[in-house]
């Protein structure tokens, strides 16, 4: 299923999310409605925010401002990393609905497993989420930066599997053996930094294609991305910009440009952002 013609990828849980989507890490309040209205204008019907922004307010007031019905526009936020102990947790989930402006999230996820404070227990944290899920306020629940030993200790304290797991990854990332655990669960894959905050757009293996296929440097890693069945929602708040990442879907990477651009895989040496282990 497309709208805007955007496909739709199908959760486990059986929601259904825009699989290119806005991102708004580091985009200060008073750009996000703005840049949030441009995205919304230019067909974006998903934006990726979480509590740490501390933009959620103006997605909402952009959201709300579009004219679009709440229910067209996919929104995830994330819990903040002070807020792990359940009490937090539910305090802190109430605020971003209230921050909003909506009555529920389409997508909650617990935004770095910590595995170095609160003793680790994100199990208990996760337990907490599942409260959301099941009063509908959350439609669907998952977790970002979680590494395959995060996700067994999830398992094995709960039944819920997490609807998605947001990562790290793009052409100097491809985080493979994640994406791969991933999988084998039935757990979507999101792909945070998709172009590696821009640093991967002068690679000659990216600009190459781009020349081939007459599109820019970013639709083409966008679009290898895309074509990997990777979720995700470049930043950016330049207008043009905004609109040329929306434009993904007229042409296709033959497996030879596909695998160009995974090649430039540098495994750990690669991350821009940091571990899930610190
Ligand atoms: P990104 O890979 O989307 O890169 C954004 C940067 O790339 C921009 O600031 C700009 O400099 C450049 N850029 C964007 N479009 C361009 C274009 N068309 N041409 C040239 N340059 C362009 O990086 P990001 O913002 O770190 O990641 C995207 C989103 O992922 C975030 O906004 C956020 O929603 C999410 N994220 C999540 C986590 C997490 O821990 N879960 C961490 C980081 C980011």
């Amino acid at each position: 299923m497309t709208v805007s013609g955007v496909p739709r990828v199908t959760l486990h849980d059986g929601g259904l999310i825009p699989q290119l989507g806005f991102g708004v890490y580091k985009v200060e309040p008073e750009e996000t409605r703005r840049a949030v209205g441009e995205a919304l204008e230019a067909g974006y019907r998903h934006v990726d925010t979480a509590q740490m922004y501390g933009n959620e307010r103006e997605v909402g007031e952009a959201i709300r401002a579009s004219g679009l019905e709440r229910g067209d526009v996919y929104v995830t936020s994330k819990l903040d990393n002070g807020f792990h102990e359940p009490e937090d947790a539910r305090k802190a989930f109430e605020k971003t609905l209230s921050e909003l402006g909506f009555d529920y999230v389409d997508l909650f996820l617990i935004h770095w497993p910590l595995p170095n404070r609160y003793g680790g227990d994100f199990v208990s944290t996760w337990n907490t989420l599942e409260e959301f899920r099941a009063d509908g306020r959350a439609r669907s629940i998952g977790v970002s930066n979680f590494q395959p030993s995060h996700l067994e200790r999830l398992a094995a304290g709960s039944d819920t599997v997490p609807a998605v797991n947001q990562i790290e990854s793009h052409p100097y990332l491809t985080n493979d053996r994640v994406r791969d655990h991933c999988r084998e669960r039935g757990i979507a894959v999101e792909a945070w930094s998709p172009l590696a905050r821009g640093g991967v757009l002068e690679e000659p293996a990216v600009t190459a294609v781009a020349g081939k296929t007459g599109k820019t440097p970013a639709q083409v890693v966008l679009r290898w991305h895309i074509q990997r069945a990777n979720i995700v929602f470049p930043k950016s708040v330049t207008p043009s910009r905004i609109r040329e990442n929306f434009d993904l879907f007229d042409f296709e990477l033959n497996p030879g440009d596909m695998e160009a651009i995974t090649l430039l895989d540098r495994g750990e040496e690669g991350r821009v952002g940091s571990h899930p282990d610190a």
